[in-house]
């Protein structure tokens, strides 16, 4: 019998087998079939420190024997507390409050209220939101409409509200970037949202961190509100506990989710500097904060968070991701020597690179056929459309990422239809 189970991002009609993973451990997936699988991506970038943390996975048994989800509206709990006080406490100063939430799309929605709400209860009501080209911030309404538009979401473009897109940062054109910003600024948007350094989805494309630091500079010069989505960047992936660590910048609210558990269960948080906690402050309910989820800080999920932050807080996380980072890079180096790869490239953890063309395209077949070849090698990589990339668990040993990178160039050496690579 055919499954009922409609999967994500996953077209059922071409038939593509679809394994069963029953245990986790490290940088493995096991398969009912007695199947290893090398987990290449981080099981979609979730996964921090490795699947199955002993740590992480103790602190939600432990949470789970005492106390299930309660509401939160009201109401609080320990976990919550203390998450919320050491997550204020290791990220910088001006973030100081911190809202609770589910997923990364909920904690972009939840930031793009804050920043709305902050804007009508100061008697200045501002909507529009700026956004940098190619940027992706989730699949629901309002994640899709401050993302890039495209195949994704050419259905349901006419109920995505409009937004102000300032091109990318393509080398050697950061100015037209920040010229495009400052115009933009002088419109009296209410935000800026941008992912920092890094976009993901739109195709693992870097900025550099001084162009970041110079749309913060833009934004707080105009007074328009910055926001970083650290939902994929955030946790390590960088480089550093941040990627806006690296420009120097702070923003006024910050969006973090995927690795905040380490990748083994749910949560999110928005995060916000005072004066935005402070437009919603007052004895009028009117002005309250407008926004929850049911799931809204569930005390499980806040544990292994905790977890999380005691791992960061104990063990040598950094140094771990540096050197994962040198070993990336040895590898990334040799790989680069193939005529098919182009912009080869490598930020912390993350190692991206074109295959065939230097431009990506989504619904280039070489994504799939990698990704076929890879998983006929006991590798799990996604690529987007011919941009192939790695960013896998912290915890990964040198046999597995060897493994990794054996399979992409064993796919450019062998493929047989490598004269496709060209045509398109
Ligand atoms: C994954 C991602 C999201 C969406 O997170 P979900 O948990 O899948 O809703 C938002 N922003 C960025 C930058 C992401 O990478």
């Amino acid at each position: 019998m055919t499954s009922p189970v409609w999967h994500p991002f996953t077209q059922h009609g071409l038939g593509e087998p679809i394994p069963e993973v029953v245990r986790t451990e490290g940088a493995a997936l096991h398969t009912r079939d007695g199947g290893r699988f090398v987990d290449a991506i981080s099981s979609w970038w979730v996964t921090t420190h490795g699947h199955c943390h002993p740590r992480i996975m103790a602190a939600i048994a432990e949470q789970a024997a005492r106390m299930d989800q309660i509401i939160f509206a009201g109401w609080t709990h320990e976990p919550a507390e203390t998450l919320a006080r050491e997550l204020v406490r290791i990220l910088p100063d001006p973030l100081q409050h911190v809202f609770y939430s589910d997923s990364g799309s909920t904690s972009v929605e939840v930031a793009l209220k804050m920043a709305l709400g902050f804007w009508d209860n100061r008697g200045e009501p501002r909507n529009r939101i700026v956004v940098l080209e190619h940027g992706y911030h989730g699949d629901t309404i309002g994640g899709m409409s401050v993302g890039a538009r495209g195949v994704f979401n050419r259905p349901y473009q006419p109920l995505l509200f409009d937004v102000s897109t300032i091109p990318f940062p393509e080398p050697g054109q950061s100015q037209a970037t920040l010229d495009a910003l400052e115009a933009q600024c002088r419109e009296k948007p209410a935000a800026l949202l941008v992912e920092p350094l890094v976009l993901g989805a739109g195709g693992m494309k870097f900025y550099s961190a001084s162009l970041l630091a110079e749309m913060r500079k833009i934004c707080t010069a105009h007074g328009v509100l910055f926001i970083a989505d650290e939902v994929m960047t955030g946790w390590g992936r960088t480089g550093t506990l941040l990627a806006c660590e690296r420009a120097g910048v702070v923003p006024d609210i910050l969006c973090l989710s995927k690795g905040l558990t380490g990748g083994a269960i749910p949560l999110a948080v928005t995060m916000a500097t005072a004066p935005i906690f402070e437009a919603h402050y007052s004895d009028d309910r009117a002005r309250m904060f407008f926004h929850s989820s049911s799931y809204t800080a569930n005390p499980i999920a806040c544990a292994a968070a905790n977890a999380n932050l005691a791992i960061w807080r104990e063990e040598p996380v950094l140094e771990r991701i540096a050197d994962l980072g040198d070993r990336q890079q040895d590898r990334l180096d040799r790989l680069a020597t193939h005529p098919l790869i182009r912009n080869p490239r490598r930020l912390g953890t993350i190692v991206a690179a074109e295959i065939g063309a230097s431009q990506s395209a989504y619904l280039n077949s070489v994504g799939p056929r990698l990704k076929a070849f890879a998983h006929e090698r006991g590798v799990l990589i996604r690529p987007l459309g011919n941009t192939v990339y790695v960013m896998p668990p912290y915890c990964i040993e040198d046999a597995d990422l060897d493994a990794v990178y054996a399979a992409i160039t064993d796919f450019l050496e062998r493929e047989p239809r490598m004269g496709d690579l060209f045509a398109f």
